[in-house]
């Protein structure tokens, strides 16, 4: 079976979240099981400065509305085929691939993924430039979205799959950019690319492709709702039939407590000692005071309403007074960004702020905290209550899309039953958010009881060959069809 992978990040290469780890981790997780899956990626200045080796695939110097670009193929480091879109004209700049340094989206966004769309859709079909031909292709959330659209539109195209990691962003463009993206005219309908007068890329997608997919069994149940529907729910319950919730995996080499370079000491579910040497390390690193015993609240997110953050700034005085210190490592709206560093300011070794992005903190925060917080409003999935579990870190989560799919609350059943898995609330208030913080924090100060959750936290399965089983599956699926 071989399966086009076309995203606009990957890791190692480029990542802003979620995706870029779905997308550096899955298709490996597909090849071990025979599929052969291939990488599309746009050419950003930090994914060519580590495409070091490479081949020339094709150009395309004649796309209508598109400048110049190339293809390369190479490999990434776990050894899975890349192909390489290189538009220096639209990709290679300062900044993110999203948004400029300022955190400004790009202007030329729909150019910029109306191009990766494009090329990817030209590799599957018969006409292709190059030797591989897929057989379906696979696209992710709204930046590979159109591939769909102008894969319906071209003679001789493969069926395409998308898959939602979050439904929050469209890829909403004026209509106008219907004709700069050399769609046809007639796809600007409620029965196409329209999105309330505009285009969105995401609802191409959800329209054209022959099945959608998205990262847990509960995220699609909810996004077929007014409340997380995002006014796709109507176009999402219509194709309910051709809608499968997959949970994420997760890269159970690169995130593994036994053999992490990023922390300070080792460690594992027979011997949990180093947890303290990278307690002390993490306190270090956030200036907080080194305290031994005193629960540390771990926090690595984008600022950002959809997380809850807000929520956790509010109460994070009264936390201090629990006790308990706070690490949090992010990066994202202003306002957020300012209450956290006050914070920091006001309560000096018992709050600690680090804003940017930082692989190796956030592995020495699942390594060195003590439990970990993510009380998002919603969450299609979520990654790091799985790393917080792998990492013996009780993840304190709403119950909401893939956290409510991935977490036990833990409880005196379901500590004897071997299902406890962290701490669990619903209803997103601040009282509800502090009252799991408060029994959290009971439980720690029972040694016996600590010990035994972080344990069974450890003892799940969250590598990603389920998963990518359940992926051919749907695969297989569409090529029956
Ligand atoms: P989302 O994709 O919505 O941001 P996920 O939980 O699915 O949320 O994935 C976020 C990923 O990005 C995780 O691997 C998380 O550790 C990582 N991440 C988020 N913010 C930061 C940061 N500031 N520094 C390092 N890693 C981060």
């Amino acid at each position: 079976m071989k399966i086009l992978f076309a995203t606009s990040e990957v890791v190692p290469l480029i990542k802003t979240g979620g995706l870029a780890d779905v997308s550096g981790a899955l298709p490996a997780a597909l090849r071990s099981i025979g599929v052969d899956v291939r990488v599309l990626v746009p050419g950003y200045s930090q994914v060519m400065a580590q495409l070091t080796q490479h081949k020339f695939e094709a150009t395309f110097n004649d796309l209508p509305g598109f400048p110049a670009a190339r293809l390369l193929s190479g490999l990434m480091p776990n050894k899975v085929p890349l192909y390489v879109l290189d538009c220096p004209t639209l990709y290679q700049r300062e900044g993110g691939p999203y948004q400029d340094a300022a955190g400004q989206d790009w202007s030329d966004n729909a150019q910029r993924f109306g191009l990766l769309s494009k090329v990817a859709a030209m590799l599957g079909c018969s006409t292709s430039p190059i030797g591989w031909l897929p057989e379906l292709v696979h696209c992710n959330d709204w930046q590979t979205g159109l591939t769909s659209a102008y894969l319906h539109f071209s003679p001789g195209a493969v069926p395409s799959i998308i898959t939602i990691h979050n439904l929050a962003f469209q890829g909403i463009f004026p209509a106008t950019m219907v004709q700069s993206l050399h769609l046809p005219g007639s796809c600007f309908n409620i029965n196409g690319v329209e999105f309330h007068g505009n285009m969105s890329f995401l609802k191409a997608a959800l329209f054209y492709a022959d099945h959608i997919t998205t990262v847990s069994p509960n995220y699609a149940i909810e996004i077929q709702k007014e409340a997380l529907g995002f006014g796709l729910q109507g176009l999402l319950t219509t194709r309910r039939k051709d809608l499968t919730g997959i949970l994420n995996g997760i890269d159970t080499v690169e995130w593994d407590p036994a053999r992490d370079k990023h922390i300070a000491k080792r460690f594992s579910s027979k011997d949990m000692s180093g947890k303290a040497a990278n307690k002390e390390a993490l306190q270090s690193r956030f200036g907080l005071n080194l305290e031994a015993n005193l629960p540390l609240l771990g926090v690595v997110s984008r600022f950002t309403e959809q997380k809850g953050l807000d929520l956790l700034l509010e109460i994070a005085p009264l936390l201090t007074e629990l006790p308990v210190q706070i690490a949090m490592l992010g990066s994202g709206d202003a306002q957020m960004q300012k209450v956290a560093r006050d914070l920091s300011h006001l309560y000096p070794g018992k709050i600690g702020i680090h804003i940017g992005f930082s692989e190796e903190l956030s592995h020495l925060i699942e390594a060195g905290a003590d439990m970990f917080v993510m009380p998002s409003r919603f969450e299609p999935c979520g990654l790091n209550q799985f790393y917080s579990q792998r990492y013996g870190t009780p993840p304190i989560v709403h119950a909401t899309g893939g956290l409510a799919d991935s977490v036990t609350d833990c409880t005196e059943t379901t500590l004897k039953n071997g299902t406890a898995s962290g701490f669990v609330f619903s209803g997103m208030t601040v009282g509800n958010l502090m009252g799991t913080i408060r029994r959290a924090v009971e439980l720690y100060h029972d040694n016996e009881k600590w010990n035994a959750l972080c344990k069974l936290c450890m003892s799940k399965d969250f590598s990603w060959e389920t998963s990518a089983k359940a992926y051919r599956s749907v695969y297989l699926k569409v090529l029956e069809k």
